[in-house]
C-alpha cells in the first residue's frame, strides 16, 4: 500500500455516527504519519476526508511537520501529481486544511514551529492566546532571525533535491533490510526506517517493551541511537495496565543533510549482526516512570543480564573495534 497514512473514510463516517459531529472539534491528518512508520497519505484521500468534514461541519487540521516527505511521496506515487512541482503539491495539501501546524525543527530545519490558517474566524479564536502563551501577535514569541531561518527552510522544502534526500536514504536502507530478511515497515516511508521489533523479537512479550529493548540492544551493538515507537510510547489505562501498541517499532531517523552513505551501510551491517544474535536480547522494565509522555524522560533497566551477554558476544566477534 503506497499510502498507509491515508484515513479510512468509512471508519471516519462510523466514528462520526457513533459520537455525533458536535462532539468532534476537528479531524487531524498527519503528513507523514509518524507512529506507523512515517507513512504518507494521498491527496485523493485528503480530498475525500475534506468532503466528509464539509458534510458534517468539522474542521480539518493538518500536522505538516513532515509535509515535505509526504509531498515527495505524492509526486512519486500518485499519478495525478507526477508532473506537479513540490510547491504546487504543498499548496494543494495546505489548501485542503482549515488549519496547518508544524514543528519547524523538521519541516524547515529551524527552531520553534507555527500554526497557520487563512480563516479569520479561526485566527480570531486563537489570537488572544498568543500574548498569553507566546509573545505579542507580530512575532509570536519567536525571534525575527528564527522566522527568517524558517522562511529559508520552507523554501527549501519546495526543492525536490532537498526533500528527496531523507526518503532516498531510507529507501536504500529498507532495501538492505528486505534483502537480508530483517523485518521492517514497507514500503519505505519518511522520517526514518522502522524495524519491526514485534517480528524481530517474538520471544519478548509486549509488556517487556520489545521495541525499547531493541533500541537498547542496537545502541550496544552499534552506538546508533534509535527511538522506540511502541508500547513504551503509549500510556497506561485507568487501572495502571499498559495499553499495548498495535505495532512495536524501532525508528532509525534519517534527517536530511546529516548522514553519508557509508554511515548508512554501517548501520545496516550492525543491524544484520544484531538480527543474527537476536535470541540474546531480553526485556526491559521501568525504574522511573513519568505520568505523562513517559518515553521522553523515563528510566528503564534490563530484566536480566542480557545487555552484558550481548556485549560479550559483540567483543567475541569484533574485539574492541567499533
Ligand atoms: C516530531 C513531530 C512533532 C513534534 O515536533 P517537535 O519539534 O518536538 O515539536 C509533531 N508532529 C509530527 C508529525 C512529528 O513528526
Amino acid at each position: 500500500n503506497p499510502f498507509k497514512g491515508s484515513l479510512d473514510p468509512a471508519k471516519l463516517r462510523d466514528c462520526i455516527a457513533r459520537h455525533g459531529a458536535e462532539k468532534i472539534p476537528f479531524v487531524r491528518m498527519e503528513a507523514s504519519t509518524n507512529l506507523i512508520g512515517g507513512q504518507p497519505f494521498s491527496i485523493a484521500n485528503m480530498r475525500e476526508i475534506r468532503g466528509i468534514c464539509d458534510e458534517f461541519g468539522i474542521m480539518l487540521v493538518l500536522d505538516a511537520s513532515l509535509i515535505g516527505e509526504n509531498a515527495y511521496f505524492i509526486k512519486m506515487r500518485e499519478d495525478e501529481f507526477k508532473d506537479s512541482s513540490c510547491a504546487d503539491i504543498l499548496k494543494t495539501m495546505c489548501g485542503l486544511a482549515d488549519l496547518v501546524y508544524f514543528s519547524a525543527r523538521k519541516v524547515s530545519s529551524s527552531r520553534g514551529g507555527g500554526i497557520c490558517t487563512n480563516d479569520h474566524s479561526i485566527a480570531k479564536k486563537m489570537e488572544h492566546l498568543v500574548p498569553l502563551f507566546e509573545g505579542f501577535l507580530t512575532y509570536g514569541g519567536i525571534s525575527v532571525r528564527e522566522i527568517e531561518a524558517m522562511a529559508v527552510g520552507l523554501y527549501e522544502t519546495t526543492d525536490l533535491t532537498v526533500i528527496s534526500q531523507s526518503p532516498s536514504f531510507i529507501e536504500y536502507f529498507i532495501g538492505q533490510m528486505v534483502d537480508m530478511g530483517i523485518p521492517c515497515v514497507t514500503p519505505a516511508g519518511g522520517l526514518g526506517a522502522h524495524i519491526d521489533a514485534g517480528r524481530f523479537l517474538p520471544h519478548i512479550p509486549q509488556e517487556d517493551y520489545p521495541a525499547g529493548a531493541l533500541a537498547a540492544a542496537f545502541f550496544i551493538a552499534s552506538g546508533v541511537r534509535g527511538m522506540e515507537r511502541g508500547t513504551l510510547s503509549s500510556v497506561r489505562d485507568e487501572n495502571g495496565n499498559d495499553i499495548l501498541a498495535d505495532v512495536e517499532l524501532l525508528r532509525l531517523a534519517f534527517p536530511r543533510r546529516v548522514f553519508t552513505l557509508s554511515q548508512v551501510k554501517y548501520v545496516a551491517d550492525r543491524m544484520k549482526w544484531l538480527y543474527d544474535n537476536r535470541d540474546l536480547i531480553g526485556g526491559l522494565e521501568f525504574v522511573e516512570e513519568p505520568p505523562v509522555l513517559r518515553f521522553f524522560m523515563g528510566k528503564l533497566r534490563a530484566k536480566s543480564d542480557w545487555p552484558e551477554k550481548l556485549a560479550a558476544k559483540y567483543r567475541q566477534d569484533f574485539g574492541e573495534s567499533l
